[in-house]
C-alpha cells in the first residue's frame, strides 16, 4: 500500500514537471498558458516557485508522454490525471484522455512539499464548463485535509503568528508575490476541521479574507464557528464589492495591502455586528437575531475565560446587558448537552 502511494506521488511529480515544461518550452504552452499567467501579473519567479503549468488542448498529450516514460496507466488513473473510457464491446479499445486538457495547472502540495494533486483553470469563457477542475479524491489527495499554499506559507505563518485564509489559488499566489506570504486557501471546498488543525500547528490566529461577493460572505461566516471551536482566534476582513484578495494585491503595493488588512480586519464579533448595521440598524427583531448569532458563535469557544471576555465585548457593541447574554449562553450550553 505504501508502494502504491509512492507510485502515485511519483506520477504526480512527473505531471507537475511535464506541465511546467510545456508552459516554458512548448510554443502553444508559451502562447496560451504562460501569457495567461503573465496577464494575471505573475512574474517568472512566481510561476516557477509555485510550479505552475499548462496541459495542452489535446486528447492525451500528457497521458502519452507519461506512458512513454514508463509510468503505469493504473497510477495515472488512480490520481485522476488520466480518464479511461472503456469500450463495452471491445476491452482493448478503451480510450484514454487527459483530465486537465486545455487548462492552466496549479499543483497542490503537502505540508512537506510533495505534489498531491492539481487544480486546473479553464481559459475560455465557456459557461458550461467548470472554471476550476480539481484532482479527484485519491489515496494521496484528501481534499478536506489539504490547504493550498501551506508548503510555501508555513514558515511565514509561524513567524508572523497569523495565517490569512483566502478562497482561491490565485489569491494565495498574488498575496505571496506581493510579500504577504502567510496565506493559504481551502480552494473551493468548504473549510474543514482538519484544514484548521493544519494551521493550528503553526499559529492560533486566523484572519479570514473573503471575496467581496455574497458567496464569499457566506463561506466566511461558516468558517468562523469552526475556527472558534478549535480554540483559535479569528478575525475577518472583507474586500470591496467585486474585488478579491488577488485583484486587490495585484492593484496595490505592499504597504497599501498591509495597511488595508490592518484597518479592515475585524474581530468576529465586530464583523457580525457590522453586518447587521448594514442590513437593518433599526429593526429590533434583526438585532435580536444577530445578538443570538454572536452568542451562538461565542458558545463554540472552549475556553471559559475567553467566552466571558467576548460576552462583555458583545454586550458593549450590541448595547445589551451582559446578564441576558450570559443566560442566553447558558441556554445554548444546555441544548447541546
Ligand atoms: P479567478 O480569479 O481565476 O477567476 P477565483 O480564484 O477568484 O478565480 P472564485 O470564483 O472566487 O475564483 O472561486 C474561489 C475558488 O473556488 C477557486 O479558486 C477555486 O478553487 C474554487 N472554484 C471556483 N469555481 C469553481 C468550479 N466551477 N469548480 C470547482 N471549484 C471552483
Ligand atoms: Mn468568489
Ligand atoms: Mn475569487
Ligand atoms: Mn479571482
Amino acid at each position: 500500500q505504501a508502494n502504491e502511494r509512492e507510485s502515485m506521488y511519483l506520477v504526480s511529480e512527473f505531471a507537475q514537471q511535464h506541465f511546467s515544461e510545456i508552459l516554458w518550452k512548448n510554443e502553444l504552452g508559451k502562447a496560451i498558458g504562460l501569457s495567461y499567467f503573465k496577464e494575471r501579473g505573475f512574474t517568472d519567479e512566481t510561476i516557477k516557485k509555485f510550479g505552475l503549468g499548462y496541459c495542452l488542448d489535446q486528447w492525451d498529450g500528457f497521458t502519452s508522454a507519461a506512458l512513454d516514460k514508463g509510468y503505469l496507466l493504473k497510477y495515472l488513473e488512480q490520481t485522476g490525471l488520466t480518464i479511461v473510457k472503456e469500450d463495452a464491446t471491445n476491452p482493448n479499445n478503451s480510450r484514454k484522455f487527459d483530465r486537465f486538457k486545455g487548462r492552466v495547472m496549479f499543483p497542490i502540495h503537502s505540508m512537506s512539499g510533495r505534489v498531491l494533486g492539481f487544480g486546473g483553470r479553464i481559459l475560455t469563457n465557456d459557461k458550461k464548463a467548470a472554471k476550476y477542475l480539481n484532482s479527484p479524491e485519491s489515496d494521496i489527495y484528501h481534499k478536506s485535509k489539504v490547504l493550498y499554499g501551506i508548503f510555501y506559507a508555513k514558515q511565514s505563518i509561524a513567524k508572523e503568528d497569523n495565517c490569512f485564509l483566502v478562497e482561491g489559488y490565485t489569491d494565495v499566489i498574488q498575496f505571496y508575490q506581493r510579500g504577504v506570504q502567510n496565506v493559504v486557501s481551502s480552494s473551493g471546498t468548504a473549510l474543514t476541521p482538519e484544514q484548521i488543525r493544519l494551521i493550528n500547528r503553526l499559529t492560533k490566529n486566523i484572519t479570514v479574507l473573503f471575496d467581496g461577493d455574497a458567496a464569499g460572505l457566506r463561506a466566511s461566516l461558516r468558517g468562523i464557528d469552526l475556527i472558534l471551536e478549535q480554540g483559535m482566534n479569528v478575525k475577518v476582513c472583507s474586500f470591496p464589492e467585486g474585488e478579491d484578495p488577488d485583484s486587490f494585491a495585484k492593484n496595490n503595493d505592499y504597504e497599501d495591502v498591509v495597511l488595508y488588512l490592518q484597518e479592515h480586519a475585524k474581530d468576529f464579533i465586530q464583523f457580525k455586528a457590522n453586518l447587521l448595521a448594514q442590513e437593518a440598524a433599526n429593526d429590533p427583531i434583526k438585532r435580536a437575531d444577530t445578538v443570538r448569532d454572536i452568542v451562538n458563535s461565542i458558545s463554540k469557544i472552549p475556553d471559559a475565560i475567553k467566552r466571558e471576555i467576548y460576552i462583555q465585548e458583545c454586550a458593549q457593541i450590541m448595547n445589551v446587558s451582559e446578564g441576558v447574554l450570559f443566560s442566553t449562553l447558558a441556554q445554548i450550553g444546555k441544548k447541546e448537552v
